[in-house]
């Protein structure tokens, strides 16, 4: 299953690679700029913690972490949480909105996730409230040891809010652009093209345990 798909030929509409020079199946130049606007379309999945069931998490956690209409993923230990929705796509955007009740708490968004036993793969957003800054990474490893090759340094933003406000953090892929967005404004782009294809979700850390955030929502879109 495929949605629509953004980076398209201008003749003939069939699909194409980023900065191809020419379309593969009609041939026409194609011409691009820097990068291309990436806008999200229909909703594929959406857990909203006032009720749904936290992605990646049981039902019976997510009631015991339930917190009003937020769900409260807590650290007594330095790693990182995640969970993904169950529908794979290779162009989509997720948006993950919560808060950080503290300054030590990562709060993120991932993409194109895949898992092969222990080992596993994905593009991965963070922000960081408690001193207002974003990155974003590509992570390939298990949870023991990941290697995290870094495709946005930590940069301070004041599109990020502040410990204890909410936070809205959003990748859009499209073939090998991705874009990140922090409350609605974009704040970086990137072109990589290792990881194609997989699921897509939230994710948690804390710089310094203990730390607690509140995931208030989860909403992945295909692309219009
Ligand atoms: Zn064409």
């Amino acid at each position: 299953m495929r949605g629509p798909h953004t980076l398209q030929c201008e003749v003939c509409g069939g699909p194409t690679q980023f900065r191809a020079p020419r379309c593969g199946y009609c041939h026409a130049p194609l011409t691009w700029g820097a990068t291309v606007e990436i806008v999200p379309g229909d909703e594929i999945a959406r857990a909203d913690m006032a009720r749904d069931t936290l992605p990646g998490w049981s039902p019976e956690a997510t009631a015991a972490a339930r917190r009003g209409d937020a769900c409260a993923v807590e650290f007594k230990h330095a790693m990182v949480k995640l969970g993904t929705f169950a529908t794979p796509a290779c162009d989509a955007c997720i948006s993950v909105s919560g808060v950080c009740l503290d300054d030590q708490g990562n709060l993120g968004a991932l993409a194109r996730y895949v898992r092969e036993g222990a080992a596993q793969s994905y593009y991965g957003a963070w922000i960081h409230p408690g001193r207002r800054r974003f990155t974003l990474e590509r992570v390939l490893g298990t949870p023991q040891s990941a290697e995290i090759e870094v495709l946005t340094e930590w940069e301070v933003s004041g599109h990020v809010a502040p410990v204890g406000a909410l936070n809205r953090v959003e990748l859009r892929c499209a073939d090998s652009v991705l874009d990140l967005l922090v409350n609605g404004e974009r704040v970086a782009t990137v072109v990589d093209a290792r990881f194609g294809f997989g699921h897509f979700g939230w994710r948690a850390s804390s710089v310094t345990p203990p730390s607690t955030l509140l995931v208030h929502s989860v909403e992945l879109r295909h692309i219009r």
